[in-house]
């Protein structure tokens, strides 16, 4: 693996979120050559943070030090309105454990059986930094219903329960492209992308 300038770390082990950020910085940044924390051996970063902006700026600057590369770290997840924001930085263990996308839906579906105000966000911040300290934040959001059973297999974790406006497939029922066009995760990077390569000095 060679690294140079126009490297850039994506601090995340997720498979899910990898295939989608590679997929859209091709499209977005094509000059960025990615690599992943896999990639160089490095462990998950404990995510301690309360908002998915603290998270992400932890998961960036704690890659860059430990690699001396600039990094780009994305936080996301769900925020339920009747549940107060729920399961929000949880997203990911809000079933018990890490990462288990089945046991995190079936708790949400169970949390909101009696509730019939349905609607919910995507959230995605991602936080690029450099080893000089200088950091670039962008946050994207999607707005949709929860549904009261899953159903498609595309996508990862909520997305065979979530709904988004103006559709009636879950973001687990669409192609990627058409995922990627409107995700959260689409929005933030497609604001962050451009800046990118000037943020490199490339
Ligand atoms: P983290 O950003 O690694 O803390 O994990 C975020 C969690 O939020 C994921 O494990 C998923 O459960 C959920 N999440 C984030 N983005 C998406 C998405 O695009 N679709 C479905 N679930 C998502």
């Amino acid at each position: 693996m060679s690294v140079d300038k126009k490297t850039l770390v994506l601090a995340t082990r997720n498979q899910g979120k990898l295939v989608e950020v590679k997929r859209m910085l091709k499209i977005h940044a094509p000059e960025i050559s990615p690599i992943s924390m896999t990639d160089l051996d490095i462990a998950d970063i404990e995510e301690i943070g309360s908002s998915f902006e603290e998270n992400a700026l932890l998961k960036a600057r704690t890659v860059t030090q430990l690699t001396g590369l600039a990094t780009l770290a994305d936080d996301s997840g769900l925020s339920i309105e009747a549940l107060d924001g729920e399961p929000g930085v949880f997203s990911a263990r809000y079933g018990g454990v890490h990462g288990d996308d089945a046991a995190n839906n079936a708790k949400v579906l169970k949390m909101m059986e009696q509730i019939e105000n349905r609607t919910a966000s995507f959230v995605a911040v991602l936080a690029l930094t450099r080893p000089d300290g200088q950091s670039l934040i962008a946050r994207g959001e999607l707005v949709g219903q929860i549904r009261r059973s899953p159903i498609g297999d595309q996508g990862f974790g909520y997305d065979p329960i979530f709904q988004p406006e103006g559709f009636s497939i879950t973001t687990a029922q669409m192609s990627p492209e058409i995922k990627d066009s409107i995700s959260h995760r689409g929005k933030a990077l497609a604001q962050i992308a451009p800046r990118i390569s000037p943020f490199l000095s490339l």
